[in-house]
């Protein structure tokens, strides 16, 4: 029977080296060098079996996602991951679940450089809260509350994915595998919000659908946000898995997609597109905020009402 000393003595094998990481895993605290100058910025997050992943992803999976989300969160404040830590909740001290799920989350890691320096890990139902730490400089962060009246409302990928896998999941028949690996390894969009500093004005990662997450950009900076669904972005995948109706439903709605939703001046749209090129990530103009409160939806060019303005993680569909 494996212990938890074990496991965690699996977990500091395979950590990512950092120079800055002055105590990591293995005393009561890990110390980390914040090099002068630049602000630390923090975000966490929980994933918890069934809620925010169906029940049959593979370990690798899960590991990924739950490190995927939380740089997210970074990426959307235009931040640089540095150091991450893991609470980790299981039914029983699984060796081989706990190597697979680091196969995930170490591949991620270490494409980001970011070494994990602690956590815990307890005995419970399976739940993983991943806390990130990043750097940015003073001043610098793409805030919720920072979009102008005027602004262009940019997306990045191609939102609904995600939730167009799990709606066929829910379904019971075929997952199209592109949808499916949209929904278990998201894509942290982290260079693209590094190049965005300086250029976009407010951003947010969009984890529970478009509409619910533009709608906190519009709210916090007291304006409206204006979208066409026919500018939409959408993947070959999604559109063959499902008619017109149903695809807008998910594009508007759906969460899970982890894509960066963010606002710029339009006379900034060429250092956006720039950003896009320089980050390898595909952005698409939206929309455009104004004067007012709310998100409204425009299609062919008459008002669209979509059904739940975001995704309820216990709701049934979107
Ligand atoms: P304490 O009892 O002092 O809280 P623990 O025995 O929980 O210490 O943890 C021992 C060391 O292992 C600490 O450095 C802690 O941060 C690390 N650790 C425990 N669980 C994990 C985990 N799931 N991932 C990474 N580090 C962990
Ligand atoms: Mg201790």
């Amino acid at each position: 029977m494996t212990g938890e000393f074990d496991l965690i003595d699996r977990i500091r094998a395979r950590v990512v080296a950092r120079d800055d990481v002055r105590l990591g895993i293995g005393d009561d605290a890990a110390v980390l060098a914040v090099p002068a100058g630049l602000h630390l910025v923090v975000a966490t997050d929980t994933l918890n079996a069934d809620v925010h992943f169906p029940a049959d992803t593979a370990p690798a999976d899960i590991g990924w996602k739950a490190l995927a989300v939380n740089l997210s969160d970074l990426a959307a404040m235009g931040a640089v991951p540095a150091w991450c830590t893991v609470s980790l909740s299981m039914p029983t001290a699984d060796a081989p679940w706990v190597d697979a799920f680091l196969d995930g989350f170490d591949a991620l890691a270490r494409a980001h450089a970011v070494a994990l320096v602690g956590g815990d890990t307890t005995r419970g139902p399976l739940s993983i809260c991943v806390t990130v730490h990043g750097l940015v400089a003073p001043g610098r962060v793409l805030r919720r509350s920072a979009a102008c009246a005027g602004d262009d409302i940019w997306i990045s990928g191609t939102p609904g994915d995600a939730a167009g896998a799990l709606r066929q999941w829910r379904a019971g028949g075929a997952v199209d595998p592109a949808l499916r690996e949209r929904l278990d390894r998201p894509t942290p969009r982290l260079a693209l919000g590094d190049a965005l500093v300086g250029v976009a004005h407010a951003a947010i990662d969009v984890s529970d659908g478009l509409l619910a997450d533009l709608g906190h950009i519009a709210r916090a900076s007291g304006l409206a946000a204006e979208i066409d669904l026919d500018d939409l972005p959408v993947s070959a995948a999604l559109r063959a898995a499902f008619d017109a109706d149903m695809r807008y439903r998910l594009q508007a709605s759906g969460g899970d997609d982890y894509e960066l939703c963010f606002t710029a001046p339009p006379s900034v749209a060429d250092a956006v597109r720039g950003a896009a090129r320089a980050s390898a990530t595909p952005v698409t103009r939206i929309g455009r905020m104004q004067a007012g409160a709310g998100v409204s939806v425009r299609l062919a060019g008459a008002p669209w009402a979509p059904q739940g303005a975001g995704w309820d993680h216990f709701a049934a569909s979107p």
